[in-house]
C-alpha cells in the first residue's frame, strides 16, 4: 500500500505491507469475475509518478492507502468468464496482492507460458519491450548506419532498444549507472559503445567521445543533465523520442536543461510518446520479438524480488538504479 504521497526521493517506508484474512472465492452473480493468483508483479517507473499526488501523468495518482496495482502475471484460481479458465496463465493489470479479484476479466489476457518464462510477459513480450518497439521504430524510424544513444540503457526498456537498434544496423551507444551494467551492455547486450554517466564530470564530451560521428536518435528515458548533454551532441534534423524522464520522478533530484535552444539551430524533432497510443501494433511487435527470442537473437535480464515482503525495498532498488535488468516481484512460484 502507499503510505503517503511522496515529493522527495522514495523510501521503503512510504509503502507498507499489510495482512488480511481472506476468501478464495467469487460473489455469487459476479458475471464475469476471475479470480487470480498473482504470479509476478512488474515495478514500472511511472508508478512512482503516481505516488506524488499529482496529477501529472497519464494514470490519475494512487490514493493514499490504496493498493498499488500494476502490470502482472497470474494464474486464473477461479472463473465467472467463459475467456478464462482454471489453471490458465494471464498476463493481469492486477493488484499488489497475493490474490485479486479482476472485474470483467478486464485487461487479462491468456500468455503460453511454454514459449519464454512467464515473468517475460512483464518485459521483453510486455509493455517494456512493446516501449521500446515503438519509441524506436514509430518514433525515430531509424535508417541504417545512424548513430542512436539510449540513456538507462541496461533497464527494462532500455536493454531491448539497444538490441532491436542493433538488428536495425545502428550505431548503438549506451549509458547506465555502474560498471556491471555497462559491462552488461558491451559484452552481452551488443553495444557498440557504453559509459557509466555517474562516472563522467563531463558528459558533453563523454557523449562526444563514444559517438565520434554524433547522435542522429536519443530514445531518452532519464531527461536533465543526460538530456542536456545530448542536445550539445545531436546531429542536424536529430530526433529524439521521450520516452520518460526518471531523473524527474523522484522531485528533489530534479536538475536542469539549459541546451533546449539547440533544437532550434539543429532542427531537432523531440516527440513524447506513450506505448499504450499504438496497441493496434501489438501483433507486430510480438511477431517480431518471439522471431528475435527463438532464434535468440535478443537475450533479456531480469532482477527478482521475492516475496510481497520485499515489495517495497525492490520499488526503491528500481528507482535508485541499484537492480539490474527488469525488476519484477515473485509473488508466488506457480
Ligand atoms: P528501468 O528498468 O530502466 O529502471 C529505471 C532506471 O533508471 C534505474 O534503475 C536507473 O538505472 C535509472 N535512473 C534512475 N534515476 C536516474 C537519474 N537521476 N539519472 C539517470 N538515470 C536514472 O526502467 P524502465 O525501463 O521500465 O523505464 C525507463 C523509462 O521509460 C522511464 O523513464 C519510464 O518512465 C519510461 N517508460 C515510458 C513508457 C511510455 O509509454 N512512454 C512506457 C514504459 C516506460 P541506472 O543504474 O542506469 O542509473
Amino acid at each position: 500500500k502507499l503510505k503517503n504521497y511522496v515529493s522527495t526521493v522514495l523510501k521503503e517506508t512510504d509503502m507498507e505491507v499489510q495482512s488480511c484474512d481472506i476468501i478464495l472465492d467469487l460473489k455469487e452473480g459476479s458475471k464475469d469475475d476471475v479470480l487470480v493468483k498473482n504470479l509476478y508483479l512488474s515495478c514500472d517507473p511511472y508508478m512512482r509518478i503516481r505516488m506524488s499526488g499529482q496529477n501529472i501523468s497519464h494514470s490519475p495518482p494512487f490514493k493514499v492507502g490504496q493498493v498499488l496495482e500494476g502490470f502482472g502475471v497470474s494464474k486464473v484460481v477461479l472463473s465467472n468468464n467463459p475467456c478464462f479458465k482454471p489453471g490458465d496463465y494471464v498476463s493481469s493489470w492486477t493488484m499488489w496482492e497475493e490474490y485479486s479479484v479482476i472485474a470483467g476479466g478486464e485487461r487479462l489476457e491468456v500468455v503460453d507460458p511454454s514459449f519464454a518464462p512467464l515473468s517475460y510477459y512483464l518485459g521483453a513480450l510486455g509493455m517494456p519491450g512493446f516501449t521500446a518497439y515503438v519509441g524506436l521504430f514509430e518514433i525515430l524510424k531509424p535508417k541504417g548506419g545512424e548513430t542512436i544513444f539510449v540513456s538507462a540503457a541496461s533497464g527494462a526498456v532500455g536493454q531491448m532498444v539497444g538490441q532491436l537498434a542493433r538488428e536495425a544496423g545502428l550505431f548503438v551507444v549506451g549509458s547506465a549507472g555502474s560498471k556491471q551494467k555497462v559491462d552488461l551492455l558491451r559484452n552481452k547486450l551488443g553495444y557498440d559503445a557504453a559509459f557509466n554517466y555517474k562516472e563522467e564530470d563531463d558528459l558533453v564530451s563523454a557523449l562526444r567521445t563514444h559517438c565520434p560521428r554524433g547522435i542522429d536518435m536519443y530514445f531518452e528515458n532519464v531527461g536533465g543533465k543526460v538530456l542536456d548533454a545530448v542536445l550539445e551532441n545531436m546531429n542536424s534534423f536529430g530526433r529524439i523520442a521521450v520516452s520518460g524522464m526518471i531523473s524527474q520522478y523522484d522531485t528533489d533530484k530534479k536538475d536542469g536543461v539549459f541546451n533546449l535552444y539547440k533544437i532550434i539551430s539543429r532542427r531537432i524533432t523531440i516527440q513524447g510518446f506513450l506505448q499504450s497510443d499504438y496497441v493496434h501494433l501489438w501483433p507486430k511487435f510480438m511477431e517480431l520479438m518471439t522471431g528475435y527470442l527463438n532464434a535468440s537473437k535478443v537475450v533479456y535480464f531480469e532482477d527478482f524480488a521475492q516475496g510481497l515482503d520485499n515489495a517495497p525495498n525492490a520499488f526503491c532498488r528500481l528507482m535508485s538504479g541499484e537492480k539490474i535488468g527488469k525488476q519484477i516481484i515473485t509473488v508466488a512460484e506457480d
